[in-house]
């Protein structure tokens, strides 16, 4: 006979966010055996030349624990490219501080330079960890929404926001506010217009931006480049840029990553990470090093294929009956599944993991109210082209099957 176990003994605070929904839908792709279009990792490998530099650093004995603010070899890679992507130099050993992955540094943030108390802005759809990093720090979030274009809006229009909507969420509490560019799960790149709004009021209110550009390289419009806030006037004092090698170098196992910020941001950021992970792993830090020195080229044939992959998708998705909304960067396609008639986003997800075989994150996790989230669906197309081909062979019953009501739940 099986024992039961004892009921769960999760802390209050973190009871409310169960399982994530990345984790779970990767398991029930696994069960269902879909095709993978709901956690964003790639199926492919990322460079060589990065992975022959990590094996060299194990055989060169970079074995032991590493300088727990960051290895000098990559603090000073991120120092030297910041510069030249930002024209202003930085103190690798005073302003960077490389962590477990973004996810670590986002916590790191939170918890380092937030009181309990304290509110954080948030625009929603936003990336999961960042209400849980809000509930680590016992800060209240205060959501902002960014909406949908309608549907006279044109074929590239991105998600919005209200600039009323977000003048009102700061207040004298507001200690950050968090911005995403590029976008998960909307494939949004901000404006230099809608970076300017935000700078001048976290400079009026005197807030911190926490800013997660982890898809920093992957922008697919010509006409949209990738701002970085911290280089907006005012903001290098009162931003801490955030960032990891996953997505830029398709490593995203490797889970090195890294905040910037000046030093006295700095100093609360370090305050944390000493005793979340004390360091990170030695022999891939040299490896990161190496691709951050050497990596353009990867980075250019990276944007080349996930330009072509977004497309596809894209055309996939319409064919089978979804309203597609375009991203300009990032892993990811949002679309509106409601007209298939199929359920709300999590029946949806399951009928199509389970029926079609192949699997999609529902978004309402990615909202403060899941009724939000209800009509939305998430692709990520960082995947081969064979991959999205066999998708596209799966998701071509989709629509038939919705018209004929075999469907219908
Ligand atoms: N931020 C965003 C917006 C993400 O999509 C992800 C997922 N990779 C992360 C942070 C976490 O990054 P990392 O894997 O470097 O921890
Ligand atoms: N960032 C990835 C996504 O949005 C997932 C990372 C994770 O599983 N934590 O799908």
């Amino acid at each position: 006979m099986q024992e039961a176990h004892p009921p769960s003994r999760v802390a209050s605070r973190l009871a409310p966010f169960g399982t994530t929904i990345f984790a779970e839908m990767t398991r029930l792709a696994a069960e269902h055996k879909a095709i993978n279009l709901s956690q964003g990792f790639p199926d492919f490998d990322g460079p060589g030349f990065i992975k022959d530099a990590a094996v060299k650093a194990i055989r060169e004995r970079h074995n032991q624990y590493a300088k727990p603010t960051g290895e000098p070899d990559l603090v000073e890679a991120l120092a030297a490219w910041w510069g030249q992507e930002t024209g202003r130099d930085l103190d690798p050993y005073a302003e960077i501080t490389v962590t477990s992955g973004c996810t670590e540094a986002l916590a790191a943030s939170f918890l380092g330079l937030i009181e309990p108390g304290d509110e954080v802005i948030l625009f929603e759809p936003f990336y999961d960890s960042y209400r849980a990093c809000c509930a680590l720090a016992g800060a209240k979030p205060r959501f902002v929404a960014l909406r949908p274009p309608g549907p006279d809006a044109g074929p590239t229009a991105q998600f919005r926001f209200d600039e009323a909507e977000l003048r009102a969420a700061f207040s004298p509490r507001t200690k950050a506010i968090l911005i995403n560019t590029p976008h998960n799960p909307t494939g949004k790149v901000f404006s230099r217009k809608e970076l300017d709004l935000i700078a001048s009021l976290c400079v009026e209110h005197d807030a911190i931006a926490i800013t997660d550009e982890v898809y920093e390289h992957l922008v697919f419009e010509p006409d949209k480049a990738h701002i970085r806030i911290a280089t907006l006037p005012g903001m290098a004092e009162r931003t801490v840029t955030l960032s990891s090698l996953g997505k830029t170098f398709s490593l995203t196992g490797w889970k090195i990553g890294w905040a910037i910020a000046p030093p006295h941001l700095t100093a609360g950021v370090r305050s944390a990470h000493q005793f979340l992970t004390f360091a990170v792993a030695t022999p891939l830090q040299h490896a990161a090093a190496e691709a951050i020195r050497n990596g353009a080229d990867s980075i250019a044939d990276l944007v080349a294929q996930l330009a072509g992959s977004r497309a596809f998708l894209a055309d996939t998705l319409r064919d089978a009956g979804l309203r597609v909304y375009w991203p300009a960067g990032g892993y990811f396609i949002m679309a509106d599944h409601s007209a298939l008639g199929i359920g709300d986003d999590v029946e949806f997800c399951r009928y199509l993991t389970e029926e079609v075989k192949v699997a999609a994150i529902p978004p309402s996790s990615f909202y403060s109210r899941a009724e939000l989230g209800r009509s939305l669906v998430r692709f990520a197309f960082c995947k081969k082209l064979s991959t999205l081909e066999e998708a596209a062979r799966r998701l071509g019953a989709l629509g038939s099957a919705s018209r004929t009501g075999a469907a219908a739940r």
